[in-house]
């Protein structure tokens, strides 16, 4: 009535973000999101056993092209309408705030923003913090709306399901309701041969698709595995195969969220890490930790309809992953907060 009476009256307001979805990549390298392969790790035949088939797979000597080959949906739809950070290369940084820079205090650093010194172990302890996801759960009209799915199984302690009441789907744990397709991938998942110990990311990624068509849940957060775990094991063809693939369900998830209308335009995607991993010396690829100087230097990719197009960043800037629990808030127009200090969100992100 009134954009009838109003000639100045705009027809609909900017779209909102009604909806995140975050994933993160364990210890996957920033080296590798900005530069694609890395050239000495792909010769070096300890690392890289079929160099020629990897070298053709994933090398370019254009920057731009390589890294493409690496994370294709990051480098179109990301880099196109949104956000990109850091990149050192550029002086654009994101860091640990935490010293340790292995995944328990990575992780709890993303979802409380708090770096506990006391958070030091990757041990099956319950997390005293309150993480953003449980804020968001206990607020009005997001009641049961938070899921998440791991493939490694200390997410459930991290995330302190038993206090959070967020459902924590990890390892081999089957998903809550019973389809066809449901009862397919349990049974998958119970009889795969799980090499790295856990179940295979693709069905973390099955799994909480299901969930999400089943469920449609407002919040939803993906936690991958098998970059960290075939990086320790000194295997870089295998883990520059894992993180294609990673961005590949990344892309058929994008695609998902974009066919729905709950989802599509409604939704803010952001992808990071726990931690990085060595450079210098190049072997240190393989470690991460408290002794490794530049495992503390990670990155963030942010999309979504309150997350303006600037593409990479190239501004000489500084963040630390700290900040992202209250940016996961702040997406929703949220104030997160907790029993303990948390960090400023990032504005850029949301603004
Ligand atoms: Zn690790």
């Amino acid at each position: 009535m009134l954009s009838f009476l109003s000639g100045v009256q705009k027809i609909s307001a900017q779209p909102a973000t009604e909806n995140l979805v975050i994933v993160t990549l364990d210890g996957m390298r920033w080296q590798e999101v900005f530069g694609g392969a890395d050239s000495a790790l792909l010769k070096n035949k300890k690392f890289t056993r079929n160099s020629a088939g990897t070298i053709s797979k994933f090398w370019n000597d254009t920057i731009e092209i390589r890294r493409k080959k690496l994370f294709p949906f990051l480098w179109s739809t990301v880099a196109n309408k949104g956000q990109l950070y850091g990149n050192r290369w550029k002086g654009n940084e994101v860091n640990n705030a935490n010293r340790y820079k292995f995944s328990y205090p990575g992780y709890n650093e993303i979802f409380t923003g708090y770096p506990d010194t006391a958070v030091n172990s990757n041990d099956k302890n319950l997390n005293k913090n309150i993480n953003v996801l449980e804020f968001i759960n206990h607020q009005a009209g997001f009641t049961n709306s938070v899921a998440v799915f791991t493939t490694w199984d200390v997410f459930p302690y991290i995330l302190n399901k038993w206090r959070s009441g967020i459902y924590v789907n990890s390892d081999t744990d089957s998903l809550p309701f019973s389809t066809e397709q449901s009862r397919l991938l349990d049974n998958m998942q119970s009889l795969t041969a799980r090499p790295l110990g856990v179940r295979p990311d693709i069905f973390t990624y099955v799994a909480a698709r299901e969930y999400m068509k089943e469920k449609k849940p407002k919040v939803l957060y993906i936690g991958f595995d098998e970059t960290d775990d075939l990086a320790h094991g000194g295997m870089y063809d295998l883990y520059l195969g894992s993180a294609l693939a990673e961005d590949k369900m990344i892309e058929d998830l994008w695609n998902y969220l974009q066919s729905v209308p709950q989802y599509k335009n409604k939704t803010t995607l952001i992808i990071t890490c726990d931690h990085g991993r060595g450079d210098d010396p190049k072997e240190n690829w393989q470690h991460h930790g408290e002794k490794i100087e530049d495992a503390g230097q990670i990155w963030i990719a942010a999309l979504g309809p309150h997350t303006k197009p600037m593409g990479e960043m190239k501004n000489k800037n500084i963040l630390y992953q700290k900040q992202l629990a209250a940016t996961f808030a702040k997406i929703f127009g949220l104030t997160f907060t907790a029993n303990h200090p948390v960090a400023d969100p990032v504005e850029s992100i949301y603004e």
